[in-house]
């Protein structure tokens, strides 16, 4: 049995580059798919977003002369991408997927509702949401959270190229320590960069546990599932 029924997924774009420094890894991309298909064979629903920080972020743009909400509008293009890959990966696995847009751009995939969404998973499917809120000044992790909140998730997993969250940035502090729980308001008092604050307050005041691995690592998304504690648990 798996530890959670439903899930939402938040991947991070950057972690699709692999080593590359910019872009898709097939590799890592292979990877991802895998590990979902693993846990979609358990009979876990589950939906995807995923960021495109590999490829555009809309505040980058604009330190380049862009217009915020057209620099905005290119990294939510840039999350399209990365779906349509993960989705390509996922389907080149035989794994059931579809891909949902917020912004309507039929026939690259569906309009979102939650319904749609939800009707999805619970036929098999595993549904990849994708242009995060769908407006400018969100990022993917609010649109995450968004999201799982939407489809009634259990949890949202962010997967993560760290292995939880750590009293300051481990990869900076080599004395930073790692919480195996820690609330809510605890991140926001100790401004612990686990998410985007408007994120974290979103997953608290609707009750969306976030749980933070590393997926970096193969096998750790099964891990999850299987109630292992290999990451940190935000919770109330
Ligand atoms: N974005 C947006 N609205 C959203 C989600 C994303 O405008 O609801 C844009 C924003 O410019 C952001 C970019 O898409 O910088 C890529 O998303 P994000 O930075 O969250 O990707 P990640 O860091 O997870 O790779």
């Amino acid at each position: 049995m798996a530890r959670f029924n439903r899930i939402l997924l938040k991947l991070s774009g950057e972690s699709l580059q692999g080593q590359r420094g910019y872009g898709i890894d097939p590799q890592r991309l292979g990877e991802y798919a895998q590990q979902v298909k693993d846990i979609s064979d358990m009979g876990v629903q589950i939906g995807i977003v995923i960021g495109g920080g590999n490829i555009f972020r809309g505040l980058s743009g604009t330190g380049q002369g862009f217009d915020r909400v057209k620099g905005d509008q290119m990294g939510m293009l840039a999350t399209v991408i990365n779906s349509l890959a993960l989705s390509s990966a996922l389907t080149a696995i035989g794994c059931r997927n579809r891909v949902l847009t917020a912004i309507r751009m039929e026939p690259i995939g569906e309009f979102y509702t939650k319904w749609r969404a939800i009707e999805a998973m619970q036929q098999g499917e595993v549904v990849i949401m994708s242009c995060g809120t769908g407006s400018p000044y969100f990022t993917t992790d609010t649109g995450s959270s968004l999201r799982g909140i939407e489809i009634e998730a259990d949890v949202m997993l962010k997967g993560t190229r760290v292995d939880g969250v750590y009293t300051a940035d481990p990869e900076k502090d080599p004395t930073a320590t790692k919480f195996t729980e820690i609330t809510y308001d605890e991140v926001l008092e100790r401004n612990l960069k686990v998410m985007d604050l408007s994120a974290i307050v979103m997953c608290r005041d609707n009750h969306l546990p976030i749980y933070v691995f590393n997926m970096d690592q193969v096998g750790n998304l099964r891990r999850v599932m299987d109630g292992e504690p290999i990451g940190t648990l935000v919770k109330a």
